[in-house]
């Protein structure tokens, strides 16, 4: 491998090096992982594909991979999704590759097997064992259909390269077919194509060498290989390394790092998995092979990809929600502006969540994404610029005033508060979510990148609106905790806001019911289950450690799959979660997160209750009645997290005056606010100005 020692970044010598693979170059390091955001089944879908890509392309990204596609029917994660059997369809796939060349950027095809993983009765595996994450049973493959299935990988190989793309990616990882082949979880066959290891590794093997055969050499294969499977009876390390040569002598120009399969009960990517946490394993791979290996999994700033490249844990950094909550990151960090970035909070609520309830993917933080081909860029300037007041400082009167701002509008923004922030200030406070402090660190650097006119700790009255005479009013004045009324609650000492107790844990006595098991009911008791929160914490090799030792995950690899028995510890406090209606606690949580929050709230011995009636709170403690059955709590403390209302007093002011206003965010419906919406609509507002 030849690597380039033309001018060095000062910042980022190694994210900004050039990689030379022999026929081709990447301009930097830094991939944009593949990712399914759904709008490959979409009406137009090749063109607002073409769109999304573009936008990364031009922000500076040196090679991206598509979401996965199937090589055949049988392949389809779910009903209807791509496949590349055809050269017309390969046709449709030129307006995405060409939109991606002119930006000297690459694209490479990922190519999906869904194996068990199919969302449909006729998927195929190995063997006919179900997976405990899906409701069909495969079916097995025959010798010849196995022998056929090698054939289609070759057909969409060849296709892709028709199609323009500069290579393909192999998904071998993350328990989809070829994994499934590789690990004796799920390949209980007796002929050549299981039993031994050489045996099972004969598929992806052939794979990789009659694709070779038929792109010629040049032509990218990147393979991504399961390093961690995560699950039992998955791969040993020695395997692993086996696999990762042999890949190689066939052909495989890169590696990239899979971590963890589908099915496996250990976070990999979710907000609390450390940044850079399993730069580690690509890092075990260094030096057994000779072709580059990439490296994965909660890299989101230029920062920790400039770390792990230059600590030699990995030849390039692939980064997939980073990209789709800014695009242009790798711009950005060239500039040496890396305050600039939008940064990926790792909160899956608008990119994952969605593609698992089948809507088209978008970013939390960054409404546009995934939206490129109908929204018009923020940068577009207003046909008119007006004087624009912004209330409320939370997340959707910053997103409100970074973009009218943005468009040329002359922006002032309002918050009563000391601090900007809102609820971000307390979701930032919850173990596991620090990563909102970035969001805000986001907002607040393009307040002044912008010149809005940030006035805190002031209340907005009717002489303020009449002086200044805006052209538009936003009202994003946000929410207040629901108060609730049980007999002796009211001047209780006991009783606590969720604010009260997000801001002072300490204060929290050792037994605690939280009423209301929503977002914020689990926040908290996640809060007060560990010591203390520390709300600008940086990443350590103890916050590592920790996570590694809570989920289980053998950093020495001595059972197959890497797992180990999770490491429990007494829990700072005895809590109840409680909530009125039936059914499981904590179902509307995300879905891709919310077994996550569950799991974490099990380990510590949480009390869950459902169908519960508050009755009253004497001397002994919280009188409440479950399924009708009575029952006391001996709490010190009961904390309130039973949602929120509007807060919008302002309004009747604003028509008074005959103001032109907008509302938007937890100011114009408060059920179920979260920081998604509110930003949406904090853009969507500012956009129609
Ligand atoms: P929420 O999700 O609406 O939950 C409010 C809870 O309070 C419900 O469990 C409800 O359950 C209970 N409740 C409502 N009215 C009540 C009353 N009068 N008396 C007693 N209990 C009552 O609100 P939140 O927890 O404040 O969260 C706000 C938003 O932030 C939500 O959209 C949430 O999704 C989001 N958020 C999400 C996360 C996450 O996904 N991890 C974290 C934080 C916040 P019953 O009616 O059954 O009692
Ligand atoms: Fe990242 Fe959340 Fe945006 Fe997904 S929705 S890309 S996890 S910030």
């Amino acid at each position: 491998m030849n690597q380039s020692t033309a001018i060095q970044h000062p910042h980022y010598p190694h994210l900004f090096q050039s990689l030379d693979l022999g026929f081709t170059q990447l301009k930097n390091r830094a991939i944009m992982g593949s990712m399914h955001v759904g709008l490959e089944e979409e009406k137009q879908g090749f063109e607002k594909l073409a769109a999304y890509f573009e936008a990364r392309a031009d922000g500076g990204c040196a090679l991206m991979v598509t979401g996965g596609v199937s090589p055949n029917i049988k392949g389809w994660l779910k009903p209807l999704g791509m496949r590349l059997t055809k050269s017309s369809q390969a046709r449709q796939h030129r307006v995405v590759t060409d939109a991606v060349h002119k930006h000297d950027s690459k694209i490479c095809l990922q190519i999906l097997h869904a194996g068990r993983y199919g969302y449909h009765p006729f998927c195929v595996a190995p063997s006919a064992i179900k997976s405990p994450i899906s409701p069909f049973k495969p079916s097995a493959l025959s010798h010849r259909q196995v022998l056929k299935t090698i054939k289609h990988f070759v057909r969409c190989a060849s296709l892709a390269q028709e199609a323009g793309y500069d290579g393909i990616e192999i998904m071998g990882s993350e328990g989809y077919l070829i994994n499934q082949f590789i690990a004796q979880r799920t390949n209980h066959r007796k002929d050549q194509w299981g039993g031994s290891y050489e045996n099972r590794i004969r598929f992806p093997l052939e794979i990789v060498k009659q694709v070779r055969a038929a792109v010629g050499r040049e032509f990218i294969i990147i393979f991504r290989l399961s390093m961690l499977d995560l699950v039992e009876k998955g791969s040993t390390w020695e395997e692993v390394v086996i696999l990762a040569k042999a890949l190689e002598a066939e052909g495989v120009n890169i590696i990239n790092t899979g971590i963890g399969w589908h099915e496996a009960r250990v976070p990999t990517i979710a907000t609390l998995v450390p940044r850079g946490g399993f730069h580690w394993v690509t890092k075990r791979l260094m030096g057994e092979v000779s072709i580059p290996l990439i490296t994965s999994n909660r890299i989101n700033t230029p920062e920790i990809a400039e770390e792990i490249l230059a600590n030699g844990s990995a030849d390039l950094v692939s980064m997939a929600r980073p990209f789709l909550a800014d695009p242009a990151f790798m711009k950005k960090a060239q500039a040496s502006t890396p305050e600039e970035i939008n940064t990926c909070i790792a909160c899956n609520q608008a990119c994952l969540d969605h593609v698992f309830s089948n809507k088209r993917a978008s970013c939390l933080v960054n409404p546009r994404a995934c939206h490129e081909y109908e929204l018009p860029a923020i940068s577009e300037k207003a046909k008119q610029s007006k004087k624009v007041a912004v209330i409320g400082g939370g997340p959707a009167g910053l997103s409100a005033a970074c973009v009218a701002a943005e468009r040329g509008h002359q922006v002032t923004l309002y918050e009563r508060a000391d601090e900007l922030g809102g609820q971000f200030n307390l979701a930032m406070r919850i173990p596991g979510k620090q990563e909102f402090a970035e969001t805000l660190r986001y907002f607040k650097q393009q307040l002044k990148r912008l010149n809005v006119q940030v006035k805190v700790a002031t209340e907005v009255d009717e002489a303020l609106l009449t002086r200044e005479s805006f052209d538009h009013v936003i009202l994003a004045s946000g929410v207040q905790a629901r108060q609730i009324k049980v007999k002796g609650f009211e001047d209780d000492a006991r009783v606590l806001s969720y604010t009260q107790s997000i801001l002072n844990p300490d204060q929290v006595g050792q037994n605690v019911a939280i009423i209301g098991a929503g977002g914020i009911g689990f926040d908290v008791a996640e809060l007060l289950l560990k010591a203390e929160s520390n709300p600008n914490s940086n990443r350590t090799d103890d916050d590592l450690k920790d996570y590694l030792d809570e989920w289980g995950v053998d950093q020495e690899y001595q059972q197959r799959g890497g797992l180990k028995a999770p490491e429990s510890h007494a829990p700072q406090r005895q809590i109840y979660l409680l909530q009125r209606s039936s059914g499981k606690l904590g179902a509307k949580l995300g879905k891709t997160t919310g077994w996550i929050h569950r799991a974490q709230l099990k380990k510590g011995q949480v009390e869950m209750l459902s169908e519960v009636s508050y009755e009253h709170l004497s001397e002994q403690g919280l009188h409440i009645k479950v399924k009708e059955q009575e029952r006391i709590l001996e709490v010190d403390h009961i904390v309130v997290c039973a949602g929120q209302t509007s807060q919008r007093s302002l309004e009747t002011c604003l028509q008074k005056l005959n103001q032109e206003y907008s509302v938007i965010g937890g100011a114009l419906k408060a059920g179920e606010i979260d920081a998604k919406r509110a930003i949406a609509e904090g853009q969507k507002v500012a956009l129609a100005l």
